[in-house]
């Protein structure tokens, strides 16, 4: 019998992979293997499923049963993987060995650790799958005030959707303005306005320190002496693609799990894809650059010829007080060019030569994500 094909992590990049691989090729046994319960969910609706007055059962589409169904593959949910047996071609399971004849990682990120002193880290959370945000919605139900440590994609768009659904936002952000390393400052502070109108706070320039208990909620001490008292907190300060599985088995690892373009790590017989998966030099945990991936990485494990290529891909950022469209530039230095025009804001990121290498579309420009797109250089060509 043929030796299974090992998907570790049941995200969209699992998922994904699983689907794209079952479309060419049926005969090969496919296991899947999850630390969580492997239901699908779309992970980006996470930041905005509370003004929409989504709970969180009915984010997930499918159980792994269902989807195990439906790829016919076997899915070993609630089973973390803790060591990869390369000489033996094995995996180190909760529940016993699973042998691989080719492996995926598919592990997705950590969130950054908050590094918060004081007895309230307990009221500190961070949503990062379907389990962190029922535990985030459970501590929430009855309160209002929230704290969101960073002022990036996540932390933005959370802090859109809590307070349009009535909470109290403070948001603490190392950086001058939101997304600081997308956006041109002139666009940042308009984002920042139009969230403040919706009752958002902003702490710019600070960090906090220090989570201390008070009552039923908690005192967040900022290193400039400053205070915010809030009911809970959410940390939304970045994350880190899990490398350490395969670090412990001898794998190259750089910032990510390091692959190549079609998707091989250092181990020609295992392959990592998603937000672990450091592509090309490339760390992009997204969802466009997560499907191609998984095309590409399908194709080749059905032995298909392919090659990973990325056009530049827009991020639609989930902040309806702002509507807002990013590319980010992948080239480096340059110099932002702000055009306020009668429907929101035009940013161009321009390298030395004057070509346009990212973008930010707010307001009602963000219409033009697909013209703009289209005079990008290609991420991966
Ligand atoms: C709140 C939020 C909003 C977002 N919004 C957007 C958006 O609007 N647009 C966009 O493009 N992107 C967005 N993203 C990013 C996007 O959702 C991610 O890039 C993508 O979902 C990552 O998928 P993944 O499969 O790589 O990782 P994950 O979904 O994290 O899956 C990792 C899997 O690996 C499993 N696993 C890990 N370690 C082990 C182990 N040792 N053993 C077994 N299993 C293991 C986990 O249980 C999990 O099943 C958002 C992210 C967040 C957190």
């Amino acid at each position: 019998m043929t030796a299974p094909l090992v998907i570790v992590g049941s995200g969209l990049a699992g998922y994904t992979l699983a689907r794209e691989f079952r479309k060419r090729d049926t005969a090969t046994p496919l296991v899947m293997v999850s630390a969580d319960a492997g239901q699908l969910y779309a992970k980006p609706s996470l930041s905005n499923a509370l003004a929409q007055g989504r709970v969180p059962a009915q984010l997930a589409s499918e159980t792994a049963e269902q989807a195990a169904v439906r790829l016919a593959a076997s899915i070993h949910a609630h089973t973390r993987i803790g060591a990869i047996d390369r000489a033996d071609r094995r995996l180190a399971g909760e529940r016993g060995e699973i042998a691989y004849g080719r492996l995926v990682l598919a592990l997705g990120a950590d969130p950054i650790p908050h590094g918060l002193a004081g007895d309230g880290v307990d009221r500190v959370h961070a949503v990062n799958d379907l389990d962190d945000y029922a535990r985030f919605r459970a501590a929430l139900a009855g309160h209002r005030r929230v704290a969101i440590l960073g002022g990036g994609l996540i932390g933005c768009e959370f802090a859109n959707d809590l307070a349009a659904s009535g909470h109290a936002v403070e948001v603490v952000h190392r950086g001058a303005w939101p997304l600081e390393r997308l956006l041109p400052e002139a666009v940042g502070r308009a984002m920042a306005a139009a969230l403040g109108g919706k009752g958002v706070g902003w702490h710019f320039g600070r960090t906090a320190v220090r989570a201390e208990v008070a009552g039923d909620g908690v005192v967040l001490d900022l290193d400039d002496g400053g205070r915010i008292e809030a009911d809970l907190v959410l940390s939304a300060i970045g994350l880190r693609p899990r490398t350490a599985l395969a670090a412990a088995a001898g794998l190259i690892t750089g910032r990510g799990i390091v692959v190549d373009r079609q998707l091989r790590s250092s181990d020609p017989d295992i392959h990592a894809l998603g937000d672990c998966a450091e592509v090309d030099g490339l760390v992009l945990p997204f969802v466009q650059p997560i499907l191609a991936q998984a095309r590409v990485l399908a194709a080749m494990l059905a032995g298909e010829p392919a090659r990973l290529v990325y056009p530049a891909m827009p991020v639609l950022v989930k902040t309806p007080a702002f509507p807002l469209v990013v590319a980010p530039s992948l080239a480096g230095q340059g110099e932002w060019q702000v055009e306020v025009t009668a429907h929101g804001m035009v940013a161009r990121h321009l390298d030395a030569a004057g070509r346009l290498t990212g973008f930010a579309l707010a307001g009602g420009e963000t219409g033009r994500r697909l013209e703009f797109a289209q005079q990008l250089p290609a991420w991966l060509d």
